[in-house]
């Protein structure tokens, strides 16, 4: 039988660490605040922001849910973007994506401040994915991205010298996690929806994580003998249940370990986002002089 790599204990492990920071913080005087922006947030973004809710207030973080209308020009955002950078009571800023056509999304990447940037959104943040300097607070980065590590770090996966094929390359999970793990010294495929022979270069590899957010793209001929599929699919299909990318059922006992949808990576995202607001806050305490 696989093994099923269950996203609640990984959050678990994570939550731990993000309590204590978040205790010692507040012995300070430091309240940990995360602000989300949600312009016209549909159901799956509902869904992620009562999450967010719940884990928020086991933690003891603060949230402040900013609503925007479905018409916010870019220069709204941007101002509220600057009233957010601005005010030292606010530690992090998740803004749903994708934002509305309209809006410039480039333009928000260069504005908000990389120290409040806990989902990697902004360039300097990419760049420190980009060149493997995040250790310098140079920002987070993107934070399914960095589930996917703390997946395969919590049970042990090696990352060093396994051949891993990322399906999707957005900049929110596929091209992050590509680089990061190719920061741990993994060789890494970035697939794509116009990669030739798909399935092929999918067999070939130890570690297969699927971004595309198509139901039912990785089934049994893209495996071989012995792999771990990360799954971070989130579909709705017909009737209203959520899946991911893989056949899960039809896959099941051809895989050494996977990820099950739900309750697998977006279980850690959530932990991981709220992780980088305490991370955020501990790292907006100025250094005494000495
Ligand atoms: P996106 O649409 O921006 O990118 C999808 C990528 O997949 C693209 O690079 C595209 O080229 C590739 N792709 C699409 N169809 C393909 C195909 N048939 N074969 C190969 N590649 C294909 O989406 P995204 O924001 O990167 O999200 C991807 C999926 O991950 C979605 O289902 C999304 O809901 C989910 N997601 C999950 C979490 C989580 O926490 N679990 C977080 C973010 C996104």
């Amino acid at each position: 039988m696989p093994v099923i790599l269950k996203g609640a204990n990984v959050a678990n492990a994570i939550n731990k660490n993000t309590q204590t920071l978040v205790q010692m913080l507040k012995k300070t005087g430091i309240e940990p605040t995360l602000a989300v922006i949600a312009i016209m947030p549909n159901n799956s973004d509902l869904a992620y922001q009562n999450t967010i809710k719940k884990e928020c207030s086991v933690l003891g973080i603060t949230l402040k849910v900013i609503n925007m209308p479905h018409n916010t020009s870019t220069t709204q955002l941007c101002e509220q973007i600057e009233q957010i950078n601005k005010n030292n009571s606010i530690h992090g800023c998740l803004l749903f994506q994708p934002t509305p056509k309209n809006i410039d999304i480039n333009k928000i990447r260069t504005l908000l401040k990389p120290q409040k940037d806990v989902d990697g959104i902004t360039s300097t943040s990419l760049s420190a994915v980009f060149t493997d300097i995040l250790d310098n607070n140079l920002g987070f980065a993107p934070c399914t991205a960095q589930a996917c590590i703390n997946i395969l770090d919590y049970y042990n996966i090696k990352i060093i010298g396994k051949h891993i094929a990322v399906i999707g390359r957005s900049l929110v999970v596929g091209r992050p996690v590509a680089l990061l793990l190719s920061n741990r010294h993994a060789t890494v495929t970035i697939c794509h929806s116009k990669t030739q022979n798909l399935a092929n270069i999918c067999r070939n590899a130890d570690i297969i994580i699927s971004a595309a957010g198509v139901a039912n793209l990785v089934d049994k001929t893209f495996l071989s003998k012995n792999q771990v599929i990360l799954d971070v699919g989130i579909n709705i299909v017909t009737n209203g249940k959520i899946c991911g990318d893989v056949d899960y059922e039809t896959v099941l006992n051809y895989v050494e370990a996977i990820t099950p949808v739900p309750g697998g990576v977006g279980t850690v995202t959530t932990a991981v986002l709220l992780y980088n607001v305490a991370t955020a806050a501990k790292n907006s305490v100025k250094k005494e002089v000495v």
